[in-house]
Parts: C-alpha cells; structure tokens; sequence
C-alpha cells in the first residue's frame, strides 16, 4: 500500500491560523526583528518570507540587512542593541553569514529568552539536558508532522541521517527525549543502508538529492525528507520520493512538507517568547 502523505502545508496553516487568533486576543503586539549580514540571494528570499509570514499573522517585525563587509563586533552590537529593546521579543540571524564572522557566536550573542529559533547555545544546552527551552524551528516542526501521523514516538528506532547543530542533532535530542531510541549517520558511517533499514522513523537532512532509494526503508517507516535539492530544474529532497512513498508508511513530500513547518514554527516560537516577556 503507498504511503500516507504528510502534508506539511496544511499544518503549517493550521499552525498560522492559530498564531493569528491568539495575537488578536493580545494587548500588545509581538515583535521580531531579523539581521541578515551580506546579501546571498537565498538568504534574502528567506528572509522576505519570513517578514510576509510575520505581516499575515499580524506581529511587529523588522528586518536589517547589514553589508557583506560588516564586522563580527558590528553585527554582535546589532544584536545586542536589540537585546534592549522591549517590544522586541524575537532575534533571529540569518545564516550563513560571510566568512570574516563567526555565526555561532552572532547566534550567541541573542539573548536566549528572545533566541526565536532555538539555536544558541543555551537554547541547545537545556535540550541536551532535558530541561525546557526554545527549539529551533525545523526540528520542532518534524515532531509535529510525525505526531500529526498518530503513531507513537515512544520506543520507536529512529534514525537521523546528517548530524548538523541545525537539524540532525537536535531532532535526534528531542526524539530521545520523547523516548525514542535513537541512532545518528553522517558521511562517515559505514553500511548506511543497515541502519536506514531498521529506522521505524527515519529523518534524512543530508543534502543530497534522493540519496535514499525504497531498498534502503523498512516497510511502513515514517519517513521524514529534510532536503531541498536542485536536480535538473526540480526541487527534490534527500529522498526518492517515487520510489519510497510504494514503502514507507508514511513520507513528507518536497516541497510542502518540512520546509512551511520550519516558518510556521518560528511564528509560534515568536509568539510563546513574547507571551512569556509580556503576558
Ligand atoms: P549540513 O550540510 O550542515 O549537514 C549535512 C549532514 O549530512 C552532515 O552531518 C553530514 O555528515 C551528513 N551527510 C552528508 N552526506 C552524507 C551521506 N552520503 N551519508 C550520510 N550522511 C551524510 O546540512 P543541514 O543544514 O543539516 O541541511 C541538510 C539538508 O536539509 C539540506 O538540503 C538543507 O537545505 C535542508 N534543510 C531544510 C530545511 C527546511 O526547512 N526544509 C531546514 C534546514 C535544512
């Protein structure tokens, strides 16, 4: 039997819809501010749709964009200018950055009660240990679309491949900590296959396009393609999707599956920080 579609779309809707009427129930407005340092073309797309995800579901938001040459010290004095300012209550930087910066130290240099997308190292840190915290915004949108599967999380096999601070770990942290076991691949694990095999959960955020073949998934796995390729003139993901979706129990599409959760989450996590700064 093919496989269930998860449809990423429809509840990122529902994940919009629902951000929309609580901030109508607000007496003040959430903000957001973005910094994106330099200009790559795929940054600068990303960015303009987070601001017109932020504009439908009505928060404040603003957006800097600072010069390819800007300094690590000039970005971290954006940041922290913004650390300052009450009705901001969500910092996001855009990566990458250019190469004279250290991004994980821009990311860093957020304030962690205002760090939107979880990344920062206290973010990642109270993941580690279990303890509540912000979490970033791809991972967190792959547990809602496995729960949204009905299956149990708990003592499952769940396989990561790609180990990114990003993706990979955390999503593997975060399924550990909902009890699943869990098994990590990268580029240097032998006999991919073997593991991929025995995933009852299998999430690939490796970028390369539709590197895992039907042979290589369990019957009835879930299955959740992180990816976003270019093959040829298509957006394809990590997975063959027309080969795979005859064995998996359930498949994320590309696009349409993880990547609208990934903006939909960051408008919830934006509205849970500035509840929890104002509320
Ligand atoms: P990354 O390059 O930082 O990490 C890739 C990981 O995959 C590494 O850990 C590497 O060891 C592993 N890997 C590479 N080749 C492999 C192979 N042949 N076998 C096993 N493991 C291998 O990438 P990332 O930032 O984690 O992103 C991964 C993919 O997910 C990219 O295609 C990216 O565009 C996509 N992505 C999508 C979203 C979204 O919202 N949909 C968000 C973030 C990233």
């Amino acid at each position: 039997m093919p496989a269930e579609i998860i449809d990423g779309n429809r509840l990122a809707k529902s994940i919009r819809s629902e951000t929309r009427r609580q901030v109508k129930k607000l007496k003040f407005t959430p903000g957001i501010a973005v910094v994106q340092v330099g200009d790559d073309p795929a940054s600068t797309i990303y960015v303009d749709y987070k601001q017109k995800d932020c504009e439908r579901v009505r928060f404040h938001s603003e957006v800097y964009r600072m010069s390819e040459r800007a300094t690590q010290d000039e970005v971290i004095d954006r940041i922290q200018t913004l650390n300052g300012r009450k009705e901001i209550h969500a910092i996001l930087a855009q990566m990458p950055v250019p190469d004279q910066i250290d991004g994980q130290a821009v990311i860093d240099a957020i304030a962690p009660e205002k760090d939107t997308d979880g990344l920062g190292a206290a973010n990642l840190g109270n993941l580690m240990i279990n303890r509540e915290c912000v979490l970033p915004c791809t991972p967190a949108g792959i547990v809602r679309l496995i729960e949204s599967t009905g299956e149990e999380i708990e003592g499952k096999h769940a396989v990561c491949v790609g180990r990114s601070s990003l993706v990979g770990k955390p999503i593997g942290l975060i399924l550990l900590n909902r009890n699943a076991t869990v098994t990590y691949c990268h580029s240097r694990t032998r006999h991919l296959a073997e593991q991929t095999r025995s995933a009852d959960i299998l999430i690939v955020a490796a970028g390369k396009p539709e590197m895992i073949k039907a042979d290589m998934v369990k019957a009835g796995a879930i299955v959740i393609d992180v990816g976003i390729n270019r093959l040829e003139g298509r957006l394809v993901g990590d997975v063959h999707y027309e080969s795979v979706k005859e064995t998996a129990g359930y498949i994320t599409p590309v696009p349409g599956g993880v990547g609208p959760m990934t903006r939909a989450i960051l408008l919830e996590n934006t509205l849970k920080l500035a509840i929890s700064q104002c509320g």
